[in-house]
């Protein structure tokens, strides 16, 4: 069927009017942050066993739809949305997921989308100059952090064995994490052959941060293990407590033994762009590998993640042996060598549409103010009786305890009352309530009524 373009222009505006009043009353924290209908009743509700057997929405009827679907939904530009690192999406981002979803130029090859696969790669340039990377790095985009830690391992493991492509993994390999890394690196372990086992715990301090000076004894004892290490990780930030470790003493170390060195920096590495706080990530330059994801801090929706690595041709070497055949001439350049996915989405233009908007410099704003504003709960949570914070957060995500009950009972009393939207996090074994600053719109007020509601005054 082809497009009827009166109806389809109708629809858009329909869901225009729908996205900006639904944005509106989310920022101005009107409705609960989080609606928690059961499925049964929910499917119900939208009708979608009526939509599936009989078709024919209408603009009219959609627009019914859309609105209950939102109102049924968890709100990200809300104030009180203080839970998980997904972005409250800029509107930019959301403009280019939109022509995404009519134009499907899917990158995998430039006759497929030359203009997406041209955004994309200035993109990535853009990226590779903020991590120190320079011309001499490689990049590219992929769906989602966990694809591109994957990634990033798929490059360190063709540096240290570069025959397990054609000749399966060598059982010696070991990669070196701190216990408090992301579950998909050791899924990536799982993933690539070497094995969860293959996963070797490093020292860290009792917030989960690598221990610089134990990093010999770490080596050490992979040697005495009889394995290899194929690659070092590092948190910049850790998902958990939002610290950063270490990078320019361990990037130091992993120079000296020759020891591949991976940055996950998923929902940190966005600190780059705020002059008061790219101290943060010092020394991130020494990396061989990093991921950077633009669906947590530059406010895309998901899934849009980098992985960059310091060598261009260490990210070719991923996924075959032979050369590069990215050229920037006449005919592009393709970019489907150095992915998992064949086809992609269009995700340049997101990260893209929201630089042009607000610039490098507004976006910079941004990620300081959110880390400003988890700074500022700490500041006031630690006033008050009852509230006990382990560390001093370094971004936006902190954690913290109420008392010595049952922190999980205190999130869920938050969520069933629909005020608050928190998570929360294991500190040494000890449940945390973990909250994530990432709406522009919350502000000390609300982090104020957070404490209120938390302390049941
Ligand atoms: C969120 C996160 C990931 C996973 O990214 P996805 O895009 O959700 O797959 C990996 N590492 C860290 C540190 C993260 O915070």
């Amino acid at each position: 069927m082809i497009w009827n373009v009166e109806e389809f222009t109708r629809a858009a505006g329909v869901t225009v009017e729908r996205l900006a009043a639904y944005v509106e009353e989310s920022q101005r924290g009107l409705p609960p942050v989080v609606a928690r209908r059961p499925p049964r009743e929910l499917a119900e509700r939208l009708g979608l066993a009526r939509w599936i057997r009989e078709g024919g929405m209408t603009p009219e009827g959609y627009a019914g739809f859309l609105a209950v679907y939102l109102a049924e939904g968890t709100r990200l530009h809300h104030p009180a949305s203080l839970g998980h690192q997904v972005a409250s999406p800029d509107f930019p981002a959301a403009l280019a997921d939109f022509v995404h979803g009519a134009a499907n130029n899917p990158m995998a090859i430039y006759e497929m989308g030359a203009s997406a696969a041209t955004v994309e790669f200035e993109v990535l340039r853009w990226m590779l100059d903020k991590a120190g990377y320079g011309e001499t790095g490689g990049g590219v985009l992929t769906h989602g952090g966990s694809l591109a830690n994957l990634t990033a391992l798929l490059a360190a493991r063709a540096a240290a064995a570069p025959r397990a492509w054609t000749d399966g993994v060598p059982a010696d390999l070991a990669l070196l994490a701190p216990e408090s890394a992301h579950y998909s690196l050791t899924r990536a372990a799982a993933i690539l052959g070497l094995g969860e086992r293959a996963v070797m715990p490093l020292d860290t301090d009792p917030l989960g941060r690598i221990d610089v000076a134990r990093l010999p004894a770490a080596l050490e004892r992979v040697r005495r293990a009889g394995r290899r290490p194929m690659a070092l990780v590092a948190n910049a930030c850790s998902t958990g407590t939002g610290l950063y470790d270490d990078l320019r003493g361990i990037g130091a170390f992993c120079a000296a033994h020759g020891v591949w060195f991976h940055v996950d920096g998923a929902h940190g590495a966005s600190a780059l762009l705020s002059a008061g706080h790219r101290r943060l990530l010092d020394g991130i330059e020494l990396a061989d590998s990093m991921i950077w994801d633009a669906h947590k801090m530059l406010r895309t929706s998901s899934l849009a993640a980098a992985v960059l690595t310091r060598r261009e041709g260490d990210l070719d070497a991923a996924f075959r042996q032979r050369a590069s055949y990215l050229f920037y001439g006449d005919q592009g350049f393709d970019l489907i060598g150095r992915t998992v996915e064949c086809s992609k989405a269009e995700l340049g233009l997101k990260v893209f549409l929201n630089l042009a908007w607000r610039g490098e410099r507004g976006l910079g704003d941004y990620v300081a103010r959110q880390y400003a504003a988890a700074h500022r709960l700490w500041e006031l949570g630690r006033e008050r009786p009852g509230f006990t914070f382990p560390y001093e957060p370094e971004s936006n995500i902190v954690c913290f305890r109420y008392g010595a009950g049952d922190q999980a009972e205190i999130r869920e009393r938050l969520m069933d009352e629909g005020a608050f939207h928190l998570t929360s996090a294991e500190i040494g074994g000890v449940r945390h309530l973990r909250a994530t600053v990432m709406a522009p719109a919350t502000d000390d007020k609300t982090l104020e009524a957070l404490l209120d509601r938390i302390a049941g005054a």
